[in-house]
């Protein structure tokens, strides 16, 4: 219900909590589905399991279905459970196909079974159709319920068409033509439909030039094409071209919110997307090998200062910077990690060249690394009157600065480049890898110089 502001939420919620409680069939069914479905589902997880039992009994398959295409898929069992195995079947029929396939598919098979035997027989066969395509692809998120028409119809009998099948179809703004063997050959926009004359045919207007995607395309890919085409729809063909389903831009924008959610995971170093509803242990059991890794890396950080103890010794102020230094370089290498990570993500990477990236980095890394390090410079003379100290820090967190940045970025388009997900090449990685650069640069120095520091 976050959309809806605190007032009109409160008294909608009243006005159908008096509803259902004097079981005013009417009164409910009026207040409930003049909200928008997104609200409705708000309100619908929100309701004790007995009222939602009677709620059942008050909307129709069709309209628990238009609410149930507005809930988490990961949330959405329990619901499913509580309903009666009939009237769950029903609803399933009326939901859009891909809708109803994702939530299939994360039920178990044994339930998925159960539930398409009850159901009508058209239903569960175009059901049945789309749960064989592998997770993640075209053929996994494509709706079946779109228009076709033939290249030699007129515009008139196309339009009668289009009117006929539209309460069904997923989007009627595209109308897809399609050949006696069901190739795809054609698409016409509804603005091209209603601006053309009713004699014309449609092989007159239609588009001959489809953009399509395969059944097998990962869903990835379509949402990079989707974004630039910008189309409402994109078709789904199989190898040989014969029309499956298409996608739609609503379908486009979950798969969108799925992949960052999976990217951005893995850049912290968590493998898998935990859901928030794993136990304290499942989820240490993911985060573990990445911190056991680390913490070897860790110890060698700390093993490779131990191998500068005797300049530690002479100069012991040297110690008071190291976490300054570590951290600066930390920061750099993690937000010029996220950059490449996106990148490559979505592609712009490889249009724009990795050198012409990699080039802007270092550049990147030259100008943060000159204005931090001076400023730093400054700092520690003024704090430490120490001019050379002054310099060394500075020095340090300039060089760390350059340093680091290529190597935030570097990391991920070598692991792109050898197929490995570069979103792995998680930030405390990166972090980690910066400490040692950093230290080694920080401390090098300053054995270096020792005689102008003392
Ligand atoms: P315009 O942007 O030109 O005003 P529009 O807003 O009516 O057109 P768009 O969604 O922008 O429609 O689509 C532009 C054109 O692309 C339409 O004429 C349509 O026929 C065509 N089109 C739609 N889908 C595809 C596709 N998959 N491949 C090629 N062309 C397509
Ligand atoms: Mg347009």
């Amino acid at each position: 219900m976050e959309h809806l502001d605190d007032l009109e939420r409160q008294e909608m919620w009243k006005a159908i909590q008096d509803a259902l409680l004097n079981d005013h069939i009417d009164q409910f069914r009026a207040e409930f589905l003049e909200l928008h479905p997104y609200d409705q589902a708000r309100i619908f997880e929100e309701m004790d399991q007995e009222v939602r039992l009677q709620i059942y009994t008050y909307l129709s398959p069709e309209e628990i279905a238009e609410v149930m295409e507005h809930i988490d898929y990961e949330d959405i069992e329990p619901f499913f459970a509580e309903m009666d195995p009939r009237f769950a079947a029903q609803v399933f029929a009326e939901m859009s196909t891909d809708d109803a396939v994702d939530i299939l598919n994360e039920l178990d098979k044994e339930k998925v079974a159960s539930f398409l035997t009850i159901m009508d027989d058209e239903a569960a066969e175009e059901i049945k159709d789309l749960l064989h395509y592998e997770e993640k692809t075209g053929g996994s998120i494509m709706t079946t319920e779109f228009v076709v028409v033939k290249a030699g119809m007129k515009i008139r009998e196309a339009m009668l068409h289009l009117r006929k099948e539209a309460p069904d179809a997923e989007t009627i703004y595209y109308t897809y033509v399609i050949n006696e063997d069901k190739q795809l050959v054609g698409v016409i926009s509804l603005r091209d439909l209603i601006i053309s004359e009713e004699e014309w045919l449609i092989s007159d207007v239609m588009n001959e030039r489809v953009v399509s995607v395969s059944v097998g395309e990962d869903q990835e890919e379509i949402a990079r094409m989707m974004r630039d085409y910008d189309f409402l729809a994109l078709p789904v063909v199989d190898f040989q071209d014969h029309l499956l389903g298409i996608i739609t831009v609503d379908d486009i924008m979950d798969v969108m919110e799925e992949e960052a959610s999976d990217d951005y995971s893995k850049l912290a170093g968590i493998s898998d997307v935990e859901s928030t509803d794993e136990n304290a242990f499942q989820s240490a059991k993911k985060r573990l090998p990445w911190l056991i890794i680390l913490l070897f890396l860790g110890s060698f950080t700390a093993s490779l200062i131990g191998r500068f103890e005797e300049t530690l010794d002479k100069v012991a102020i040297l110690a008071i910077f190291i976490p300054l230094i570590a951290g600066m370089a930390g920061n750099t290498g993690t937000q010029a990690l996220a950059v490449a990570v996106r990148g490559i993500a979505t592609g712009d990477i490889d249009k724009q060249g990795k050198w012409k990236m990699i080039l802007k980095e270092a550049g990147t890394g030259l100008i943060t690394g000159i204005s931090c390090g001076l400023l730093i410079t400054i700092i520690v003379y003024l704090w430490q009157s120490n001019f050379y100290l002054g310099l060394l820090v500075g020095l340090s967190v300039a060089l760390t600065l350059v340093v680091a940045t290529l190597a935030g970025s570097l990391v991920p388009i070598i692991m792109h480049r050898f197929n490995i997900d570069p979103a792995v090449a998680s930030g405390p990685f990166i972090t980690t890898i910066n400490d040692i650069i950093s230290i080694l640069i920080y401390f090098g120095m300053a054995t270096a110089f020792m005689n102008l520091l003392i």
